[in-house]
């Protein structure tokens, strides 16, 4: 195992743009523990609350952001250009961020619908001064949505073509520097669970552009942390996936000046809970949300922690994890999508 970088070493000529105020709180979920089982049954659950971090209704996003934008600044950036779904929460979290930089901002967000519903995130982009395109999704199984990719190169055109300086980020800004995010949020959570004499043995979190999944490997690498990380996938994709996450944690230990080498049997992504596919709600995670937010007052999103929330609750109750043991579980955000979800909840 590698350690031969301390954490914050070259890291700190890495600037950021400051969207965190401070640690997240990490806290236990006692209500759902004892929905379970008690403490006979169920381990001590403990959730690390990325859904706070940063402006704008917050996510895992923002630590991402703090790199990424830090980098759009230092080249003489105007606007930020990113894609994502029409409820995806990095567009609203990257239209936050262009605010408080005062950056120009446009997104391009894949809908079914011509003209989707302004509610969610979509109602936030609009509010937040967000530029935003739509576009129809890809043909079925393809990788690439050729839509998507042609409106991103008219938009960053058209601003070149005035005199402006478009800056783009990738889905979910999974990108080098936007892994980094997720390494400091490692050491964040080192530090909390150091502090409280907390010794978890695992961290359960939602693996979808694989960002978050390769900052957190590469952070408990470099940071000795005693738990594994099982990420949950949100969406199929595997093992392409897995290897992006790797490509993506050697790219930000190069950044780092680390030396320290991730494999794909380092990068554990539980398959059972995406269901029919991305953002469509299954059984298990509809569940999810109504245990979290009855027994603990703990609100999930649709997408990506109500998933991730069932893959933890299923090896819970199919008795992967020892009782004796304790589990964080990361919250990553997403909640205005919630405010879309009435009717795949059955609340309308
Ligand atoms: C983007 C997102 C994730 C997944 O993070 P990736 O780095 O794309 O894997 C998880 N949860 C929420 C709420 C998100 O918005």
């Amino acid at each position: 195992m590698s350690r031969s970088v301390p954490a914050g070493a070259a890291r700190a000529e890495l600037p950021r743009f400051p969207l965190l105020h401070g640690p997240t709180p990490l806290h236990e979920l006692p209500g759902v523990r004892a929905a379970l089982g008690g403490p006979e049954r169920c381990p001590r659950i403990l959730v690390k609350r990325d859904d706070l971090a940063g402006p704008a209704l917050g996510g895992n996003k923002a630590r991402k952001l703090e790199y990424v934008v830090a980098d759009a600044l230092a080249r003489g950036a105007t606007h930020l250009v990113t894609v994502g779904a029409v409820q995806s929460n990095h567009a609203r979290m990257t239209a936050a961020a262009a605010r408080l930089a005062g950056l120009g901002c446009v997104l391009v967000l894949t809908s079914e619908s011509g003209s989707p519903t302004p509610e969610g995130n979509l109602l936030l982009d609009r509010l937040l001064g967000a530029e935003v395109v739509i576009v129809p999704p890809g043909p079925p199984g393809a990788a690439d949505n050729p839509h998507e990719a042609a409106a991103v190169a008219e938009a960053m055109e058209r601003l070149a073509a005035r005199g402006d300086r478009p800056y783009h980020i990738p889905v979910g800004a999974s990108m080098p520097l936007g892994v980094l995010g997720y390494v400091d949020a490692v050491a964040e959570l080192e530090r909390q669970l150091a502090a409280g004499g907390i010794a978890p043995a695992r961290l359960y979190f939602a693996a979808g552009s694989r960002g978050t999944q390769a900052g957190i490997v590469l952070g408990a690498r470099l940071h000795g942390a005693g738990w594994t990380p099982h990420g949950v996938a949100v969406s199929p994709g595997d093992p392409e996936k897995t290897g992006r996450a790797v490509a993506l944690a050697a790219a930000a230990a190069e950044l780092l000046g680390s030396d320290a080498r991730i494999g794909p049997e380092d990068v554990v992504t539980h398959q059972e809970m995406i269901g029919p596919g991305y953002a469509i709600p299954t059984p298990e995670s509809r569940a999810a949300i109504r245990l979290l937010a009855g027994a603990d007052a703990l609100l999930l999103d649709p997408v990506y922690t109500a998933k991730a929330m069932a893959g933890l609750l299923g090896d819970i109750r199919g008795g992967a994890i020892d009782p004796g043991e304790t589990v964080v579980f990361l919250h990553t955000g997403g909640v205005p999508a919630l405010f879309t979800a009435a009717a795949a909840l059955d609340l309308t």
